[in-house]
């Protein structure tokens, strides 16, 4: 199906950066529509307690996206959950958004579908998924009460998952591949305080076991393989970039897409804002500012056109 109207902005993505541009663009009176293909909130609405967005000492990550959605909307953007599957220019120079149901129209397009959680590419890990294998402790954690579960990864999700593990399971295996954790502050300590953690460092999960669910991992150690039994094991070695809904956008090694903190992406009309843009620092805050300034040079680059 086609819709008739042609919008100022069409946003890609209803995460923090998504749903900021929501809220600069329908303040700046543009038609602009936000494009998502799951939930709204983006990554962080898995968080409990989010304590460095400012203003908020604590809020759970779902808690504050659900404030930001209600922001968006009350300022006039539209929302519609459909996955977006390409994005191309037509002769006019108006970009045609082709959707799950409808195809839409746009004179600016910003990219704002952030990252998605790394696999371990690893034999049966996809059987498993959903089977004992998760992304997402806050989620899928109370599944696994009083059983023993492992958490795979160094960096500060790893710990923020495998702490809040430590309340509900029977014995929580933190896997680090490295000698020493990425993560830092006082969260390590917390963990390690637990009766029911363990640390295994320099380990690499090697192979899952089970029969239509997951019931043991081994491990790859210093001293040989180990077989851990564990009825879970929660992914958390980071995020990746892709995006492959349009063609011809300039990105880094890493599928990061290449803009500066204009936001503007190599094709006219097209801007990136949130973790998908090449950046240092990748934050609620950052995330929320890139929004605000996409749709910035969005409205000259509409002025420009003009
Ligand atoms: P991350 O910091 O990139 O950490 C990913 C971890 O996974 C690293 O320890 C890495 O090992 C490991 N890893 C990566 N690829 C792997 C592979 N193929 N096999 C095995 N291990 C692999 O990711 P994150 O923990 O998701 O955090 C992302 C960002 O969000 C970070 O900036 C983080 O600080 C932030 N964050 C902050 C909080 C907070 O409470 N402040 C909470 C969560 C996340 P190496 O260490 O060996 O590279």
């Amino acid at each position: 199906m086609d819709s008739k109207v042609t919008y100022d902005i069409i946003i890609v993505g209803a995460g923090i950066a998504g749903l900021t541009a929501g809220i600069y663009a329908g303040r700046a009176s543009k038609k602009t529509l936000i494009l998502e293909g799951s939930t709204y909130g983006g990554q962080i609405i898995n968080t409990p307690d989010v304590q460095n967005f400012p203003g908020e000492s604590h809020i759970s990550g779902a808690g504050l996206m659900s404030k930001v959605y209600a922001q968006a909307k009350d300022c006039g953007a539209e929302i519609e959950f459909e996955n977006v599957e390409k994005i191309q220019r037509g002769d006019d120079g108006i970009f045609v958004v082709h959707a799950s149901d409808e195809n839409y129209y746009a004179k600016t397009i910003i990219i704002a579908s952030g990252t998605r959680n790394r696999k371990m590419n690893i034999e049966r890990e996809d059987d498993f998924m959903g089977h004992g294998v998760s992304f997402c402790a806050t989620c899928d954690g109370s599944l696994y009460r009083n059983a023993a579960v492992a958490v795979y990864g160094g960096g500060n999700s790893s710990i923020s998952e495998a702490s809040y593990l430590t309340s509900i399971a029977k014995k929580v295996y933190l896997i680090h591949r490295r000698d020493e954790l990425r993560a830092s502050g006082t969260a390590v300590e917390d963990f390690m305080a637990c009766q029911n953690s363990e640390l295994i460092l320099n380990s690499t999960i090697a192979e899952l076991k089970g029969s239509d669910k997951l019931e043991s991992i081994v491990l790859n150690t210093p001293h040989g393989k180990r077989e851990l039994q564990v009825a879970a094991l929660f992914i958390a070695i980071g995020r990746e970039a892709s995006i492959d809904y349009i063609d011809g956008l300039d990105k880094d090694p890493d599928g990061y897409v290449i803009a500066g903190e204009d936001c503007q992406t190599n094709i006219p009309g097209v801007f990136v804002a949130g973790d998908i843009r090449t950046k240092n620092v990748r934050q609620l805050v950052t995330a929320a500012s890139d929004g605000a300034i996409a749709v910035n040079s969005a409205l000259a680059y509409m002025r420009s056109a003009d």
